[in-house]
């Protein structure tokens, strides 16, 4: 198949930089986009074609588009950075892209190639780069590339036709005020994924399944779902939109890729990170009675959630039926602050890239 190119069809009226300053003084998190976007189509027997980047706009979709009734949909999520030198960079844009394929097999999509995943996010952000917030503090541009099915009918089957996109949207500091400990509700009647299911797919029925026992959390006064395997409902799996590490002093560990767990860009780093500071890094196995135990005996010292919008979140109150405790003393812990720097530091290019990881414009 061949790489389309993205043609530049510019706004001709993008928003007055005054309106566009005021929004990048408080963005909050997906509430404003900018003014472009890319669009790809796929079409059976043509491949990839009609690259071309536009003015942000809604879409016009027949009632009947087969998204819509049967969720064949996959996205993304990562950030670009403005770097100490005014120039923009992302954060391992091609993990993304992989991972994007990977979320393509599992739904019966077709896979975008890999460099016009990048190519397609760099032509955005190089035309929309007054919106990527200045260097300084934990502002970025995030990125959310998608794909669904854009074929008309009523029948089951995998589309034969397709829209790519990428639009953008800028991101404030996940914590403004410092990083403040989050509270989690472990779920032991609801499940995100199941083996041989989607879990380690991005794809919008895995978000769509999390939302009532999000309600739940919530009526519990708790902001996040800690999810539990759906076989034995006893091994922790992550966070509806985080993956989760446990710290037993030195050593880190997260719950290992089972297939019902997402692949985050930012817990295969820290994975990394964690080695060059020193300490020990594993994947493996936590029960939620091992958390609950091991945090009030002591030996479990922290607990984080991660992932590309907050980077790094402790934990701090967890709640399961019959059971309530408090990891720590309530303060974010000194291993989790320190990597949660480490990271940011290489984000926004005031640590060296000794991995190579940001990708330059
Ligand atoms: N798990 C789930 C279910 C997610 O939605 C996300 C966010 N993409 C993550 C983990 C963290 O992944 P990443 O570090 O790539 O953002």
């Amino acid at each position: 198949m061949t790489t389309p190119t993205i043609e530049l069809k510019p706004s001709a009226s993008p928003l007055a930089a005054a309106e566009r300053e005021a929004i990048l003084a408080n963005p909050g998190f997906g509430r404003h986009f900018t003014d472009h976007m890319v669009t790809i189509k796929w079409t059976e027997g043509r491949g990839w074609h009609d690259g071309e980047l536009v003015p942000y706009a809604p879409l016009s979709l027949d009632p009947a588009t087969m998204v819509l009734h049967y969720a064949q949909e996959i996205f993304e999520g990562l950030k670009a950075y403005r770097q100490p030198d005014g120039t923009v960079a992302s954060f391992r844009p091609e993990k993304n892209a992989t991972r994007f394929q990977a979320s393509a097999r599992r739904l019966g999509m077709p896979e975008l190639p890999v460099e016009t995943f990048i190519e397609a996010c760099d032509a955005l952000v190089r035309q929309d780069e007054a919106w990527v917030p200045a260097h300084g503090g934990e502002e970025s541009l995030y990125l959310r590339p998608f794909m669904f099915a854009t074929e008309v009918g009523l029948g089951v089957k995998p589309a034969s036709e397709y829209l790519f996109l990428v639009i953008a949207s800028p991101a404030g500091a996940y914590f403004p005020g410092g990083v403040k400990p989050v509270s989690i509700w472990v779920s032991e009647d609801h499940v995100r994924a199941v083996p041989g299911g989607m879990g380690d797919a991005k794809t919008g029925g895995n978000y769509a399944a999390s939302l009532l026992a999000q309600a739940e959390a919530a009526a519990k006064g708790c902001a996040q779902v800690c999810y539990l395997d759906a076989v034995e409902r006893k091994w922790v799996e992550e966070l509806g939109g985080m993956n989760l590490y446990f710290v037993y002093g030195d050593k880190i560990i997260t719950p290992s890729l089972t297939g019902s767990i997402l692949e985050g860009v930012t817990r295969d780093s820290l994975l990394a990170v964690a080695r060059d500071l020193g300490y020990e890094a594993e994947e493996g196995r936590v029960s939620v009675d091992q958390w609950q135990r091991d945090s009030e005996n002591g030996t479990l010292t922290e607990v984080f959630a991660c992932g590309t919008a907050a980077v790094i979140t402790p934990v701090g109150t967890v709640k399961r039926t019959g059971a309530e405790w408090q990891q720590g003393d309530g303060e974010p812990g000194e291993v989790t602050l320190k990597l949660r720097q480490a990271l940011l530091d290489i984000q926004r290019g005031t640590a060296q890239d000794t991995h190579g990881w940001m990708h330059k414009l």
